[in-house]
């Protein structure tokens, strides 16, 4: 199966879609917060990012979903900053850390080149654009270079689920995979804990519209992930994560055939241990309470992490190499 944006390329769409992504960050829209700056001219936004995508790490990821990772891994690119702002993050020290990260800074032609290593280079399954939501422009932009060079993988969109609709619409056909987080039930949890006002009409409407693109999870003989939506859950302590809300709607209002990654592996990262509700990993009644709904629920496609996920994946940006300590570590059993 031949990923859509080589059609797109062919016939000239791709650069219009680039070019009609790029004019709106002369008074950026390109996600739900809707700053309305000028990043063509460097004014900062919520993000703190401008014309350039910001990279601030790439490499084979061998931790995500068994569909994503395959046995040579998910060609994985991290972008720098955020438009959320997560107490939480295990990626704070790029998502976070607006300054050191602006000096991450890369040229189009350079993610290009990028690309083609994990794909040429690492052997790769896929190219796994990682908290991709602000830079929505940028990364077509990237594709656009990067399909005469010869790219050919599937494009994953792994997002923390703030988009905007309007930007997901312009990425129909280009992204053959999404993989999105559906983080909250409750606007009042994800003002407190991520900064993100409207959070879950937001992140539902995005859902619904990537589901509308890529449908149910296609897979190909060997098990790997050739197009379609995964939806990943993370379980919070003390129910903040809204498990039986989200999971509720998910089966209900998408689809009970949905894929779906149910993460066990909340650790108190970054300024959370400050914050008693959130300062310890979920316990095993709040983890047995998640995977009995998912069976009652009927959603039966997709994984649930095993118990204690969270002993053994905190990336660190700062190591030399690769951010995480065992890059072969998948985390994840069938369901
Ligand atoms: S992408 Fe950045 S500048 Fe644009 S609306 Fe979102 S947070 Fe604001």
């Amino acid at each position: 199966m031949q990923p859509g944006y080589i059609s797109l390329y062919r016939s000239g769409e791709l650069k219009r879609r680039a070019e009609a992504l790029e004019a709106r960050l002369g008074s950026c829209d390109i996600c739900p917060r809707e700053c309305g700056v000028n990043r063509l001219e460097g004014e900062p936004g919520f993000c703190h990012s401008a014309r350039l995508p910001i990279v601030s790490a790439v490499c084979a990821h061998h931790g995500e979903e068994p569909a994503i990772s395959g046995s040579r891994g998910s060609g994985t690119i991290f972008f720098g900053n955020c438009n959320m702002r997560c107490v939480y993050c295990q990626n704070h020290q790029i998502s976070q850390n607006w300054r050191k990260q602006q000096s991450r800074e890369m040229d189009f032609h350079t993610l290009a080149e990028r690309m083609l290593y994990l794909q040429d280079e690492l052997g790769c399954h896929n190219i796994n654009l990682v908290s991709p939501s602000h830079f929505v422009p940028q990364l077509v932009r990237a594709v656009l270079e990067a399909v005469p060079m010869g790219l050919r993988l599937p494009l994953v969109y792994n997002t923390s689920g703030y988009d905007s609709t309007k930007s997901l619409k312009e990425l129909d056909g280009i992204i053959d995979i999404y993989l999105a987080d559906l983080r909250y039930a409750s606007d009042r949890w994800a003002r407190k804990f991520s900064w993100a006002v409207d959070y879950v009409e937001h992140a539902r409407a995005a859902i619904q519209e990537m589901y509308r693109q890529v449908g149910k999870l296609l897979m190909d003989e060997a098990g790997l992930a050739r197009r379609g939506l995964i939806v990943r859950h993370l379980i919070l302590p003390n129910r903040l994560a809204g498990s039986r809300e989200s999971l509720t709607w998910l089966a209900e209002e998408v689809s009970p055939e949905v894929t779906v990654s149910i993460m066990s592996q909340y650790f108190p990262a970054h300024r959370a241990s400050r914050i008693s509700s959130l300062s310890r990993t979920i316990s095993s009644s709040e983890y047995s309470e998640v995977v009995e709904l998912v069976e009652r629920l009927g959603l039966e496609n997709g994984w649930v992490q095993e118990p204690g996920a969270s002993d053994n994946y905190l990336p660190d940006f700062e190591r030399e190499g690769h951010p995480f300590v065992c890059p072969k570590s998948p985390l994840v059993d069938g369901c």
